[in-house]
């Protein structure tokens, strides 16, 4: 019956399906969003229910023998526009991805993500990890089981990294993180050896409904749209978006820690930006979606760091923050600001990081996971090991399991193989942002004059408005001429702290 068809008939039978789909999936984005914003406690129990009866039919309807029809025989139709064969080939390797999971499958991850969680905040308010461990090990159990049916080579993790990270693997990450570790290991010793940096005002008392307001200012002026998108308080901070028109970010605000709030807005709005950048005529359709978790962190940890931590964009922006803190910071120079929020320190919480000291944060994360997906650590053994590497690694003497292996919510989410791609964001944010200030004739001139617009229009050009059409090797070879090269990073790093601390 299909060959009858002409393949623009098709194709729009095929976008229909996925703009449905899209409508149930984003539907379950917002109950996520108010799960994790405004939800009453005994609410939880019912909107676990909810998720997973939507992600069921969400994953149904999208595994349903029809789909696989509809996207083979496109695929076989010559007659197709590139924008519309591209769509066509991303979706059927979802579909041939997501049809190795059972409906019952895909419910049971959800049921269970949704108790984790839970139990997860319990543990946080309990302090303890013995409250969090039984229902981390059932996950544990799920994505062993899920890495399983999706299949991989040489190692199971991989095929919960592919989730997040298309192509990304154990090998490759091995290389890239021993590529850093050393450099990274080396700078740190130098920092410890520095100058020591005052950061104690920072850690005054900042009112909370000034810090939310100054807060709000600053997404705006980076070019947040708050026709397309809103920001609330919650535990953790995040993003999430229901189409490019509709983008929602979170933050904290910490009374007596300004950064907490500012650098947690910055890093949502870089991710909130590429949502709202990315084509609303391809809603539901791959080449509406972000390319990968590492581009989507790059463009996050872009504005964290090197816009919201950079002395070029504070010139104009810091007299503004010190006339909202006249009695805080009134009397602190640009110069003792700009070294205090980059101030390198190792601590316990990775939120919280330095740019240097972060990715020891990750790659502890990341070697724990390996070893949990392996099967050569059990869970109940997680917090000793935790403990051991931030002592081995960072210095750090960890005091308690809040402030230890609970304070990520990721593994709650049955998020693993996730963290890698907050370093991975880094790399190629250090790598884009060299190329932009190469293409775009004096773009550091006008982030001096606290003009963020030509930066957010190079990336609006060659990341955004992509999509999906290129996976992240591609987008970083078409807009900087190569693939991710960790030296335009860890230059930049060198060059920064060389400053700052003046070996
Ligand atoms: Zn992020």
């Amino acid at each position: 019956m299909v060959l009858t068809k002409s393949s623009q008939e098709l194709y729009g039978e095929y976008t229909a399906r996925m703009q449905k789909i899209a409508d149930v999936k984003y539907s379950a984005a917002v109950l996520q969003w108010d799960q994790e914003t405004y939800l009453p406690p005994k609410g939880a129990e019912f909107r676990a229910r909810q998720l997973a009866t939507l992600s069921e039919i969400a994953h149904e309807w999208f595994t349903a023998a029809e789909s696989g029809q509809l996207l083979e025989e496109l695929y076989g139709r010559h007659d197709l526009t590139d924008d519309q064969r591209r769509n066509v080939i991303l979706s059927l390797e979802d579909y041939n991805k997501q049809k190795k999971f059972t409906p019952a499958f895909v419910r049971r991850l959800s049921e269970a993500s949704s108790r984790c969680f839970h139990t997860w905040l319990q543990a946080r308010t309990t302090n303890s990890f013995a409250v969090f461990s039984p229902e981390l090990q059932n996950m544990i159990r799920l994505k062993k089981e899920e890495a399983e049916l999706a299949g991989y080579e040489q190692h199971p993790y991989n095929a919960l990294l592919d989730q997040y990270e298309k192509g990304a693997t154990v090998s490759l990450l091995d290389k890239v993180f021993s590529e850093v570790r050393q450099p990274l290991r080396q700078l740190l010793d130098r920092i410890s050896g520095g100058r020591p940096v005052d950061d104690q005002f920072l850690r005054g008392n900042y009112p909370k409904q000034q810090q939310w307001d100054f807060g709000m200012e600053l997404i705006r002026q980076l070019g947040f749209d708050f026709e397309a998108g809103r920001q609330d308080l919650s535990e953790h901070p995040f993003t999430t978006n229901f189409n490019s028109h509709d983008v929602r970010i979170t933050t904290r605000v910490d009374e007596h820690d300004f950064s907490n709030m500012t650098w947690s807005c910055i890093h949502e709005t870089g991710h909130a930006l590429y949502e709202q950048g990315l084509p609303a005529e391809y809603y539901g359709l791959p080449l509406g979606e972000y390319a990968s978790l590492g581009i989507h962190e790059s463009q996050s940890r872009l504005w964290e760091n090197n816009i919201g931590r950079s002395y070029e964009w504070w010139q104009t922006v810091y007299p503004r923050l010190q006339s909202v803190f006249p009695k805080q910071l009134g009397a602190v120079s640009l110069e003792s600001f700009y070294k205090a929020i980059n101030k390198v320190q190792p601590s316990l919480i990775r939120t919280e990081a330095d740019e240097v000291s972060y990715h020891f944060h990750v790659m502890i994360r990341y070697e724990l996971e390996k070893k949990l997906i392996e099967g050569n650590l059990s869970v109940t053994d997680i917090p000793a090991w935790w403990n051991e590497h931030y002592a081995a690694w960072l210095g750090v003497t960890v005091p308690d399991d809040k402030r230890g292996c609970l304070q990520d919510v990721h593994w709650s989410h049955g998020s693993f193989g996730y963290f890698p791609t907050y370093s991975l964001g880094s790399f190629y944010a250090a790598q884009f942002f060299a190329a932009a200030k190469n293409q775009v004739a004096g773009l550091e001139a006008s982030i001096g004059q606290g003009d963020t617009r030509p930066l957010l229009h190079w990336l609006r050009e060659n990341i955004h408005r992509w999509g999906r059409r290129y996976t992240s090797e591609e987008l970083c070879l078409r807009s900087t001429g190569k693939t991710l090269d960790i030296s335009f990073f860890l230059g930049y790093l060198l060059d920064k702290y060389d400053n700052i601390y003046k070996f």
